[in-house]
């Protein structure tokens, strides 16, 4: 079997995650609260790293939002980026209230002083900026030039970069994301071949849980196929937290990464059991256990499902009022319907303890 052959990009340090140089594929996510919120912005921290999300960034707007990130900074464990539109006394502020990382583009600031005076500041700190282009607000000159096009977004991303590297600043990321699949295939593709910094995936405007999900699990998952992109972000119209949930399961299915993977069958007339609620339930009660290397068959029937999903560690089959419990293809035991769930789960937690 084929393993994807990834592009080896040079390494960053955001916070404690590695990013690029061959470090695993890091999972981001951004605030849909406001920053200044401390007591929602900390809530939503938690949920997004109990949920396996490394790597959170916030919007910064303004004072409050500056006088939030120190306390955000004091409970969070995964590393914290502030996201800054051209306000140069916000990205200062925000290294001083101690950020890993900006989201900034250099172009966009202003003077060359002011530029000058947000990467010594990030130098110092040795926080990393990541630039980021966007379909919908590329420069004018580009797109007199160029069009909306990969030629435009690549062209956009790298004067950002070229006035980074003439500061002689190097801890760069760069994401060029639109809301068309091919658009940012192309982009990518393209900036992938100039330039060694590490790559942030995104689709921009994704959509909603499922749209959303498609598209993003299209455009991440082809380019992380062909070996380009060190942290994605999915972004969905929905609760952030989901947005990690689907990071997830692009790099599990592309076994970057280990975790639970969670298979059911679709069912069919065979079926006596309400599978749709079993599945959900099931995948519910494991969300806290999404880093364990194990795959839960859920499946309609007795008769094929056991063998079936005999890839499966564990796994319930429906039947008449009643189900089976079994593991790697054998059947272990036989409960009534009702307390299926709670047998398998009971299995997990012991598997878990074991380890
Ligand atoms: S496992 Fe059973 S219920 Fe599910 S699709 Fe296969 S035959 Fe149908």
């Amino acid at each position: 079997m084929q393993t994807i052959n990834r592009k080896q990009t040079r390494q960053i340090k955001l916070g404690q995650i590695l990013i690029g140089g061959g470090a695993p594929v890091s999972i981001q996510s951004m605030l849909s609260v406001p920053t200044r919120d401390v007591q929602a912005a900390l809530s939503q921290i938690l949920e997004l790293e109990e949920a396996g999300c490394q790597i959170v960034r916030f919007a910064v707007t303004g004072e409050e939002d500056l006088r939030a990130i120190k306390t955000l900074k004091q409970s969070a464990r995964v590393s914290l980026v502030a996201d800054i539109h051209f306000d140069y006394k916000l990205a200062l502020g925000a290294i001083e209230a101690g950020v890993d990382g900006l989201r900034i583009n250099p172009g966009n600031i202003g003077s060359r002083e002011k530029v000058e005076a947000v990467v010594k500041a990030a130098s110092q700190r040795e926080i990393p900026i990541r630039i980021g282009v966007n379909g919908g607000s590329l420069p004018k000159h580009l797109l007199q030039k160029y069009g909306v096009s990969p030629q435009a977004m690549v062209e956009a991303a790298l004067e950002h970069v070229q006035i980074l590297e003439s500061l002689n600043f190097e801890a760069i990321k760069i994401s060029v994301k639109a809301s068309s699949l091919p658009l940012t295939l192309e982009s990518y593709r393209a900036l992938s071949d100039r330039v060694s910094y590490p790559l942030h995936l995104g689709i921009t405007e994704a959509g909603t849980l499922l749209s959303g999900s498609v598209k993003s699990a299209m455009a991440l998952g082809i380019l992380l196929a062909e070996g380009i992109g060190d942290t994605i972000r999915v972004s969905l119209t929905a609760d952030p937290v989901r947005e990690v949930h689907v990071a997830r399961q692009i790099l599990q299915n592309l076994e970057l990464r280990k975790g639970l993977n969670i298979v059911s069958c679709p069912t069919c007339g065979r079926t006596r059991v309400n599978l749709f609620r079993l599945a959900e339930e099931v995948e519910k009660a494991l969300q806290s256990h999404a880093e364990l290397p194990l795959t839960i068959a859920v499946m309609g029937c007795a008769v094929n499902g056991p063998g079936e999903a005999r890839e499966a560690d564990f796994g319930i089959a429906g039947g008449e009022g009643e189900g089976l419990i079994f593991a790697r293809g054998e059947i272990i035991k036989k409960v009534p319907e009702d307390q299926l769930v709670h047998e398998l789960l009971k299995l997990i937690e012991e598997y878990a303890q074991s380890l």
